[in-house]
C-alpha cells in the first residue's frame, strides 16, 4: 500500500503507521532509505515499497515495471558493474538524463539502482532494450507522472553542492559541479581559470 507523502515521497504503510521514505542524505547516487523507527528497523514484515522514488541515479523516473514470473530473464552476459554481472532483477524503471536519454535502470526491490542500460534516443528505444532483457516485459509498464517540478524538487535534497561559487550557475545547467572544500566551481569556470593561470605563467609581466 503506498500513498503520497510530504514533498511528494512516497509512503510506506506498516501495521496502519506511515513512514515517508527519504533520500538516503550520506550517500551519493540517489539510494532511497527507510527512516523508520528503530523498532521497526529489525521488522521482517515491513512492506516492500512499490512505487519507485521520483528520481533515481539523478534522473526523473517515467515509468516503471513490477517484473513477474512470466517477463522470463534472457539478459545472460549483457550487464555489468565493474566485474560482477547484474543478472535478473525485480524491478526495472524508465528515467530522464538530462541530456534527454532514455536510462533503463535495473532495481533491487527496494528501487536501488543495481545497474544501468542506455542511454536511449526514445522511450520506446528503451523498451525494446528492456524486452531484449526480459521477454514479456513490455506489457508490465506504468507511467510515474512524475513532473519535472518535482524532479527539481527531489534533486534539489540531495547532498552536494547547489550552485557555482563563481559564476552562480546552478548544478542544472553545466556539466560538472566539483566540490573543493566549501567552494564549488563548474566547468566553465574551471577551464577559463586554467587559462587565466596558464597565460600568467607564460606571460610573467
Ligand atoms: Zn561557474
Amino acid at each position: 500500500m503506498t500513498a503520497r507523502g510530504p514533498y511528494a515521497l512516497p509512503v510506506v504503510a506498516w501495521d496502519g503507521l506511515r513512514f515517508p521514505v527519504s533520500q538516503k542524505r550520506e550517500s551519493i547516487g540517489n539510494i532511497p532509505a527507510l527512516r523508520v523507527a528503530s523498532r521497526l528497523r529489525s521488522s521482517t514484515v515491513m512492506r516492500k515499497i512499490i512505487k519507485p522514488p521520483v528520481v533515481l541515479d539523478g534522473c526523473r523516473v517515467e515509468q516503471f515495471v513490477l517484473r513477474d514470473r512470466s517477463m522470463k530473464f534472457r539478459g545472460q552476459g549483457r550487464l555489468f558493474r565493474g566485474e560482477k554481472e547484474v543478472g535478473p532483477v525485480p524491478r526495472l524503471a524508465l528515467a530522464r538524463h538530462r541530456n534527454n536519454e532514455v536510462l533503463l535502470l535495473h532495481c533491487n526491490s527496494r528501487w536501488q539502482v543495481l545497474g544501468v542500460s542506455g542511454g536511449h534516443a526514445t522511450v520506446r528505444e528503451a523498451k525494446r532494450d528492456a524486452e531484449r532483457f526480459y521477454t514479456g516485459i513490455s506489457k508490465g509498464w506504468m507511467p510515474t507522472h512524475y513532473t519535472k517540478v518535482q524532479a527539481r524538487r527531489a534533486l534539489d535534497r540531495l547532498p552536494g553542492p547547489k550552485k557555482c561559487s563563481l559564476c552562480s550557475r546552478p548544478w542544472h545547467a553545466v556539466e560538472a559541479l566539483v566540490e573543493i572544500k566549501k567552494f564549488a566551481i563548474c566547468d566553465t569556470c574551471a577551464r577559463e581559470l586554467y587559462r587565466l593561470v596558464s597565460s600568467a605563467k607564460s606571460d610573467p609581466t
